[in-house]
């Protein structure tokens, strides 16, 4: 049994209870340019974006280790929602949590920054994440648990589907 797993410099996961910091305010510039052209393609589709402090942090970092404590899936983005006493991870998984602050963070693990699968994946964690859309069954959609490529072969219409679920 795995009692402690560091994940980045101000988490601490211990089996059991579960105690996390709420991250220093922080958005990567890379990501700030992401937000900005997911507020322009959902205006496109008549949907209105949160402001982007709805996410205190937003960087690149390891969010393979939420995982491994309890699903062991390789991931390449996850959203954080803390409330009240629970923890979400970015798919509705839910772990126990002891501070009653609130907040919301994006980490994107780092690898190919520009490219569509790339955009696929911050769309993903923002749509968790700003608008708390769970996973869809779809393989070809961008909230589908796992970024498969099939995301990408009709972006349009991967988009048009993923704002389109805001008015259902
Ligand atoms: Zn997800």
């Amino acid at each position: 049994m795995r009692f402690l797993i560091m994940v980045l410099s101000t988490y601490t996961i211990s089996c059991g209870s579960y105690t996390i910091v709420k991250p220093t305010p922080y958005w990567n510039e890379v990501l700030a340019k992401q937000y900005e052209e997911f507020v322009e393609d959902a205006r496109y589709y008549g949907v209105e974006v949160p402001p982007r402090e709805m996410v205190i942090r937003a960087d690149f970092g390891n969010p393979k280790q939420f995982y491994e404590h309890g699903e062991g899936i390789d991931t390449i983005g996850i959203c954080v929602i803390a409330e009240q006493d629970k923890i979400v991870l970015g798919g509705g998984r839910l772990l126990p949590y002891i501070s009653a602050e609130e907040w919301r963070e994006v980490i994107i693990e780092h690898h190919e920054e520009y490219d569509l699968e790339f955009k696929s994946i911050v769309y993903h964690e923002f749509g968790h994440c700003y608008f708390n859309l769970p996973h869809d069954d779809k393989e070809w959609a961008i909230m589908h648990k796992y970024n498969n490529y099939t995301q990408l072969e009709d972006w349009d219409n991967s988009l048009e589907y993923f704002f389109g679920k805001l008015y259902e």
